[in-house]
């Protein structure tokens, strides 16, 4: 079930985001943000107007891709991937993102069979999940990349079996009239509070995605990449187009 909050409230909570104490992520250990990186406290409560697409009690608000019933099992209030990818029933444009995921420990995997798992912002660009621990130059296949696009700017990550947090703004791409792109889609994000992403200008679709042109709102895909990745305390905010802009043609 959608929970709806009220909406009069949303901008002022997420001026909060700029706003709050440099701290770290609360009960477990943060990662090594570097000097120069961006650290805030990461949002873990839905504030008003926030669509909950996961309260760790049901997958109501899933499917498989193929409309079938989502087939992840739910696990001490998580949902861990299997049975293939998951898509939510709501479909957005612009948005804040909140979500926390928590990788396998894997010692014998390595690369992308370790804890690989990815979040796709309407199921069309990935934010990739990955045991990425201790890597000192992550690229563009590790954990908080834009696969195959843009490397987190700094390695955050946790190590395996400790929950972290994607705290994620994406604008979608904007179309003229005719459908002709004329923005790329973009995305800001963090991990555990640290800024990975600076407005990267997105270049296409990546790796994975959901067949279908780049147009029209799209759901949160949660992939299934072999790997028992866990996913917790999901939810969005729908952002309105600012002053004239509009999203172009559905
Ligand atoms: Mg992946």
């Amino acid at each position: 079930m959608v929970r709806m909050r009220r909406p009069g409230m949303i901008v002022g909570y997420l001026m909060l985001l700029a706003a709050l104490p440099l701290l770290g992520a609360g009960d477990q250990p943060t990662g090594a943000p570097q000097a120069g990186t961006g650290v805030i406290r990461q949002l873990s409560t839905a504030p008003p107007g926030a669509v909950i697409l996961f309260d760790g009690k049901d997958l109501s608000q899933w499917r498989r891709t193929d409309g079938q019933p989502a087939t992840w099992k739910i696990e001490n209030g998580a949902m861990v991937a299997q049975g293939g990818n998951v898509v939510s029933t709501e479909t957005f444009q612009d948005i804040f993102l909140h979500l926390e995921f928590k990788t396998p420990h894997m010692p014998q995997a390595t690369g992308q069979g370790r804890g690989n798992s990815g979040v796709y912002l309407q199921a069309r660009y990935e934010v990739q999940v990955l045991d990425s621990y201790g890597i000192t130059i992550p690229g563009k296949g590790d954990c908080g990349a834009i696969y195959g696009q843009y490397a987190p700017l700094v390695n955050a990550c946790r190590p395996p079996l400790y929950w972290q947090s994607y705290d994620i703004v994406f604008r979608t791409p904007r179309f003229d009239s005719a459908g002709k792109e004329l923005e790329p889609a973009r995305m800001t994000a963090l991990q555990n509070g640290v800024v990975i992403q600076n407005n990267a200008q997105l270049l296409g679709a990546t790796v994975g995605r959901q067949p279908g042109g780049l147009a029209g709102p799209g759901p949160l895909l949660l992939q299934d990449h072999g790997n028992p990745v866990q996913y917790r305390n999901i939810w969005l905010v729908h952002l309105p187009p600012q002053g004239s802009d509009t999203y172009g043609p559905r």
